[in-house]
């Protein structure tokens, strides 16, 4: 039949099956990479856009595998998310960050008392209780003010929620930390939620920075956002900034933050330790 058919092609495509393949290898090679240490953050500024100075950074996990080399987290993620992993990369990812953060305080050279680090958080996260020990431990560990730690959601993340995923949000916010949604604008148009939940920044998707400079018409767009943004007692950063034309039409309807290519890409710890000891960015 016609269905056999479909099916016969998608077990026999050669494509697939590569995938496949990949996909349990990487299952089965993740757990043991989480707990040899084959993960490694790299971090990328966030700058204020009216000084130029670095305000935080976002940590950004990769995969420094023995045989295929530095592997983009849009590889591993998804399948970590899929097989419950990500609640153990996700623990990684909090306690390395928060000690990071430490060792950075301690540095006579970047030790800044307002520097954030901001961390992905994944929906799976909101949805197990102990996620918000978690994070108080790790910060109490490290006598780290909650404030110091801001945590990135995706609005799927925040909007398909259940009642413990709303507590969970909850519990977050009162425990101190920044609550900040990512990409927002990519995939959910309504803006209603964004007064209801208890987030203090908004992170907008890189489309809306990507026409700017280009398309006259776009800023006004942009700003319309950022107004929206404002109205809701919310700080907006702007992500994807490649050009210093992007960053100026930011900063001159006042956007308050930015990050991009243009103020520098994801490092590994040593050089953005040293980009964070400059502070010079554009
Ligand atoms: P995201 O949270 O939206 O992170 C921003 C992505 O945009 C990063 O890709 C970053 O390298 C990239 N980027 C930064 N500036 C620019 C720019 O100017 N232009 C362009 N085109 N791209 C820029 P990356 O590191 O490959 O991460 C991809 C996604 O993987 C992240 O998207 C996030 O959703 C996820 N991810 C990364 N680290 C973690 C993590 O520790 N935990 C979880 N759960 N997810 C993570
Ligand atoms: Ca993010
Ligand atoms: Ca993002
Ligand atoms: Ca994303």
């Amino acid at each position: 039949s016609k269905n056999e058919g479909r099916n016969k092609l998608k077990v026999f495509d050669p494509a697939t099956l590569h995938a496949r393949q990949l996909q349990r290898q990487i299952v089965g090679e993740l757990r043991e990479a989480i707990r040899s240490g084959q993960l490694v953050l790299f971090y990328q500024p966030i700058v204020e856009l009216s000084t130029g100075r670095i305000e935080g950074c976002e940590a950004l996990v990769r995969w420094n595998h023995p045989v295929h080399g530095l592997i983009m987290p849009d590889q591993f993620i998804p399948v970590a998310e899929a097989t419950g992993l990500i609640a153990e990369l996700g623990r990684w990812v909090l306690r390395t960050a928060v000690g990071q953060l430490r060792r950075w305080r301690d540095n006579p050279a970047t030790k800044q008392h307002d520097f954030s680090m901001r961390i992905n958080v994944s929906a799976a996260d909101l949805q197990s209780l102990e996620f918000v020990d978690d994070v108080g431990e790790a910060l109490a560990e490290e006598s780290l003010a909650p404030e110091s730690l801001v945590l990135e959601l995706t609005e799927s993340a925040i909007i398909h929620n259940n009642e413990l995923d709303r507590y969970t949000l909850a519990s977050l916010h009162r425990l101190g930390v920044g609550l900040e949604i990512d990409d927002f604008g990519a995939g959910y148009s309504s803006m209603g939620y964004l007064r209801k939940l208890p987030v203090d920044r908004v992170k907008v998707d890189r489309q809306f920075v990507k026409d700017l400079g280009k398309d006259p018409s776009q800023l006004g767009f942009v700003a319309a956002i950022q107004e929206v943004i404002r109205s809701c007692g919310l700080e907006g950063v702007w992500e994807g900034i490649e050009t210093a034309e992007q960053a100026e039409a930011l900063r001159s309807i006042g956007c308050a933050s930015g990050q991009g290519y243009y103020f520098g890409r994801p490092l590994p710890e040593m050089e953005f330790t040293e980009q964070l000891a400059r502070q010079v960015v554009w």
